[in-house]
């Protein structure tokens, strides 16, 4: 059963009564091509074979780049949230004793009781997903948040997020969660996939980013909790200077606020989007 065919996904869909489900962000995979490399992205550039690759995938939906993650992966557990796709999944993964279907809400999981109950015996954890585009960045923000050991995380997301996520500093594109993810990790966008090869075809095209998560973050900061309202602030309100801009943030001067950007050797007319997450801390660390 060749699932990225078009007359097998509406007949599976079909035979349990379903169809696409806009709301849960249902655009499945047709290109077989597309949905290997995926999967092989996800594997370490070095593959060892002595370890034991647990890969969390998040909306499995057909099972589609499922399949193709049992074939690379010790053990896979995919968490899908659409009751009527877990059928059509049993069918599909038949074939398939390393993995494990979740019928869930990944917002609502609790990902580290989630991990260490599924992953008991890997050696070494990644995330692999096509990501529903209508919460990409809460499920970001949500894996990273939680810390657990994912050596790296690989989604496709819609093509502009891509390229946010990826952004280098000062380019249009770099915002708030750019700087963010980059103290969890390094971005690298890995390739296009246009909306041809969905189906039903999505309004805009696609990219697959993979985030390799750092073992310790890469500044330091006295207080995540201050870097990240420091980062939050300077892109709140994009269009004013850096200074005026940090003004919104709660109890700190604005003599503390231009002292900590002269001190950090930026002028007092830099704007938030010039500044890398190194300067970020700096100044984080200095207000
Ligand atoms: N992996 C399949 C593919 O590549 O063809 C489907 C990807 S589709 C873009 C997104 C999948 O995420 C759907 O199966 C959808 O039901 C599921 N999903 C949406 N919201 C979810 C959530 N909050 N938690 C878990 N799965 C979710």
């Amino acid at each position: 059963m060749k699932l990225t065919d078009l007359s097998v996904i509406r007949s599976l869909l079909g035979e349990e009564g379903t169809s696409f489900k806009k709301k849960y962000g249902q655009n499945f995979l047709t290109n077989e091509s597309v949905v290997e490399r995926i999967a092989a992205s996800a594997l370490p550039d070095v593959p060892d074979p002595e370890e034991k690759l647990g890969i969390l995938e998040i909306g499995p939906g057909i099972g589609v780049l499922t399949q193709k993650l049992s074939a690379v992966a010790y053990k896979v557990t995919a968490v899908e949230i659409d009751t009527t796709l877990l059928p059509i999944l049993e069918k599909t993964l038949a074939d398939c004793p390393n993995v494990h279907v979740v019928n869930n809400d990944i917002m609502k999981v609790d990902l580290p009781a989630l991990i260490a109950e599924e992953f008991t015996d890997c050696t070494r954890l990644a995330v692999c997903a096509n990501l529903p585009y209508y919460i990409t960045t809460p499920i970001l923000m949500a894996l990273l948040e939680s810390k657990l050991p994912f050596s790296s995380i690989t989604v496709m997301v819609q093509k502009e997020v891509a390229e946010r996520l990826c952004a280098p500093a000062g380019s249009d594109a770099y915002g708030a969660i750019t700087a963010v993810l980059t103290y969890y990790g390094v971005p690298r966008r890995l390739f296009t996939v246009s909306a041809g090869n969905f189906v039903p075809a999505p309004k805009v095209d696609s990219a697959v980013v993979q985030i390799k998560l750092h073992k310790a973050p890469p500044v330091e900061v006295e207080s995540e909790a201050k870097l990240f309202a420091v980062i939050k602030a300077a892109f709140g309100q994009r269009r004013k200077t850096l200074q005026n801009a940090l003004s919104s943030l709660p109890g700190v001067s604005k003599e503390q606020i231009a002292s900590a950007i002269a001190e950090a050797g930026f002028a007092p007319t830099v704007r938030g989007e010039a500044l890398d997450l190194a300067a970020f801390a700096k100044i984080a660390n200095l207000l």
